[in-house]
């Protein structure tokens, strides 16, 4: 059969089509060229907030339109449970996030409709996969997450937090890295807390009484050791595990990229103690404060919820306050959308939409503006780029990422054009909000890592 997968969501969810393809693709199907090529077409679903799902479910509406045969994984599957065939009454099967090793299993059986919510891990869903010259690998480290959110429904539907051993995850980056693999980025709901929670754990691999300050960076330690992997990369992660065993890595290690997402959700105090976020402005600017001491150049990135239950205009300013002291380099806002079961979905989602919407735009613009400034000063540096491939918006131009996660776009000579996944240096002579521009550099002493 040709199948074709379509994601919606977070990295996460990228990593579990990547691994539900490389599956199907063992079972003897063939990848298709796009959807309307497909005769089995999957979408993988998000159910963080309301619209997500809604665009998930809509998208498998079309495709039953098109009578296609088709699936619908992921994390709107879990929340709807049984409902789902009431929403898609012709839908052919729906796994959970936890359930996806089972999808080859179900195509070739063909009893539909079929529903599998999955509660245990399947090790053969959790191995990352790359295609055939690909460069860059999502590697799960930690599924799950414990630690409730009063916003969040990521807990209801990816289970508990479990982190794989260490051992595993480096035998994984070592046959990535024999298939070319240079950067990996490794995944987990809270990252920095890999080590905290997993039931097998032998004595080599126990995490160290003080939880956060030991597994996470030696985890980084092992996978650095691999030859072959220039960059590492990790998501999301929590202010707590700023530790200095974590800065001690991004110093030993010049492999771990000076780029960390940590989501802030909030600027204010009391609307972060009734998210149950664990950290109060204060020390979250700290943490911040504690990366830009060790390199200015770091690049922090943060999640926003605009319109939490009861954020007064003191509240909103908070954060946008917190904002401007944190310095992001770019941030994603989200508008809040209550979910069922979660703690906060109890309360009334009072901050109209208009005033959402309103807040969500001055947030952005802020942003806009605040990326330009951390850009500029990026202007006549040198930035040491992995090269992704032709720009999208200007083929004769290519682009990349430096360290800090900054797409970066540069003119190419003729005759010179550079390889995909190859590390070059750029000069920086233009920034913009969201993109650096610039020339190849023939200069030896660069400012980046
Ligand atoms: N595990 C990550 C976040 C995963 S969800 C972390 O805690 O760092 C990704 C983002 O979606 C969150 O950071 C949050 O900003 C947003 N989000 C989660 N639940 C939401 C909700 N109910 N409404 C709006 N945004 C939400
Ligand atoms: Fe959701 Fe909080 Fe867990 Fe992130 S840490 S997935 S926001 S419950």
């Amino acid at each position: 059969m040709k199948f074709h997968i379509h994601t919606y969501g977070c990295q996460m969810n990228v990593r579990d089509s990547e691994a539900a393809e490389a599956l199907l693709v063992a079972a003897g199907h063939e990848k298709a060229a796009g959807e309307d090529d497909a005769d089995l077409v999957i979408v993988n679903s998000c159910t963080v907030r309301q619209k997500a799902e809604e665009k998930a479910v809509g998208k498998v509406g079309n495709l039953i339109a098109a009578k296609k045969l088709t699936g619908l994984m992921g994390c709107a599957v879990k929340r709807l449970g049984e409902d789902v065939f009431s929403k898609l009454p012709k839908l052919d099967f729906a796994v959970g996030p936890r359930a996806i090793g089972l999808i080859p299993r179900i195509v070739a059986e063909g009893r539909f409709p079929r529903l599998e919510l999955g509660e245990d891990l399947m090790p053969e869903a959790l191995a990352a996969h790359v295609e055939e010259g690909g460069f860059q690998a999502f590697v799960t480290v930690l599924v799950g997450c414990d630690n409730r959110c009063s916003y969040c429904i990521v807990p209801d539907v990816r289970g508990h937090e479990y982190s794989r051993p260490a051992r595993e995850i480096v035998a994984e980056v070592r046959s990535l890295a024999a298939h070319g693999v240079s950067e990996v980025c490794l995944l987990g709901q809270s990252v920095l807390r890999y080590g905290m929670r997993n039931p097998a754990w032998d004595e080599r691999d126990a995490p160290s009484p003080g939880g956060y300050t030991e597994a996470f960076p030696r985890l980084l330690e092992a996978v650095a050791s691999v030859p072959g992997i220039r960059r590492i990369r990790f998501t999301s992660a929590h202010p707590k595990g700023c530790t200095d065993e974590l800065l001690r890595a991004y110093c030993e290690f010049p492999q771990v990229c000076r780029h960390l997402h940590l989501p802030v959700q909030s600027g204010s105090d009391r609307v972060l103690s009734e998210m149950g976020r664990r950290y109060t402005r204060g020390e979250y600017l700290a943490a911040v404060r504690k990366l830009r001491d060790f390199d200015p150049e770091f690049a922090v990135t943060t999640d926003v919820i605009v319109g939490y239950p009861g954020e007064t205009d003191a509240d909103f300013e908070d954060t946008r306050s917190l904002m401007e002291e944190a310095g992001f380099d770019n941030a994603f806002v989200f508008k809040y959308s209550p979910r069922p079961g979660t703690r906060s979905a109890l309360l009334e989602d009072d901050v109209p939409t208009a005033e959402k919407e309103r807040r969500d735009q001055v947030l952005l613009a802020d942003q806009e503006r605040r990326g330009q400034e951390r850009n500029e000063r990026l202007v006549g540096t040198v930035r040491e780029v992995l090269v992704e491939g032709p720009s999208k918006r200007n083929k004769s131009r290519w682009s990349g990422r430096d360290g800090g996660n900054r797409i970066v776009v540069w003119d190419c000579d003729e005759g010179s054009s550079p390889k995909i996944g190859d590390i070059v240096r750029v000069s920086i002579t233009e920034a913009h909000p969201q993109i650096l521009l610039g020339k190849i550099s023939p200069l030896r002493n660069g400012t980046d890592f």
